[in-house]
């Protein structure tokens, strides 16, 4: 399999499109990205790794971190935490209120941020010290202890994030957030600003792809059915509203963020991340979504 030569192809391809997304804005330090950085980065189980263009800048991960928060709440609670939070695609945008209200504070599923907001309590309610100890996890997934919050970017959403400040105190409101909404969102807000680059995140989503084990330790992170659930939300709800889509053109699971990347797996065959920063109308990597589409196409790599 010649992932090395498709890539180089498709990313000099999608380089020169014309890219009609926008940046995020209402995360203020979210604008000061250069919005013309385009990256990717594959990391195999069988044919090695390659990754081109500006695979190794670090930007924001944002949602994508919700992957790391849901895996190692599962890891804890196993099949009770689906009686706090839905499996269920929304429907809706990543910060939609409609459904909760309707609900009754049961968010659809752990990626939409009412649900992840709802993981961050669960977390809260079982580590020691959370901050730390989550940032000690996602290190040990990735084998090196250089990834990081960015203060810069977690005090900038605290003081602009009014939309999470509400779905937390609506969920609150319900019964289903046990800890001050204060420290919550606190927590949300700094496991949204980790920092990584399309090798680090490529390489940490690798154990999805490897039922449930890391490739750098062989440590077992997930049951084998607990990564088949992880996968198969990141199928369905991976996208928000748009995870119909990348279902449909590029038919892999995965997850996005607003910070412009987007990392997808395939089972027992590989992790491949984009980093490109502007985002189409439903809040996902523009350039992104174009690069997997062509990239699965051309490889004939997807899951389908
Ligand atoms: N921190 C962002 C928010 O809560 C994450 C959203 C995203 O990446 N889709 O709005």
């Amino acid at each position: 399999m010649n992932f090395e030569e498709i890539i180089k192809e498709v990313y000099e391809k999608k380089k020169l499109i014309s890219d009609e997304g926008q940046l995020a804005d209402y995360i203020p330090e979210l604008k000061l990205v250069d919005p013309d950085k385009f990256g990717v980065y594959i990391s195999t189980l069988h044919y090695g790794h390659f990754g081109i263009g500006d695979c190794y800048d670090r930007f924001s991960a944002q949602s994508i971190a919700k992957v790391f928060s849901l895996t190692l709440a599962y890891s804890i609670l196993d099949s009770k935490t689906w009686e706090r939070v839905g499996v269920e695609p929304s429907g809706t945008s990543f910060n939609s209120l409609i459904q909760l209200e309707l609900e009754h504070g049961i968010p659809r599923n752990p990626f939409i941020n009412a649900g992840a907001i709802v993981i961050c309590d669960i977390l809260l309610s079982h580590l020691d010290n959370p901050k730390e100890d989550f940032l000690a996890f996602v290190r040990s997934l990735s084998g090196h202890g250089e990834i990081n919050y960015s203060d810069k970017i977690a005090s900038s959403e605290k003081k602009a994030g009014y939309r999470n400040v509400a779905l937390c105190n609506l969920i609150k409101a319900f019964g289903n957030i046990e800890n001050d909404p204060v420290d919550v969102l606190d927590f949300y807000f700094d496991l949204c600003s980790l920092e990584m680059n399309c090798e680090e995140l490529s390489k940490i989503f690798l154990f999805l792809a490897n039922d449930g084990f890391t490739l750098h330790d062989q440590r077992q992170i997930l049951t084998r059915s607990q990564t088949k659930r992880i996968n198969a939300l990141m199928q369905t709800c991976g996208f928000y509203d748009e995870s119909g889509e990348f279902a449909f053109k590029v038919g892999l699971p995965g997850k996005s963020g607003v910070g412009g990347g987007i990392v997808a797996i395939h089972p027992k065959q590989y992790a491949i991340a984009v980093w490109g920063p502007r985002l189409n109308a439903k809040g996902n990597s523009y350039k992104g979504m174009r690069f997997l589409e062509e990239f699965t196409t051309r490889s004939e790599q997807s899951i389908f």
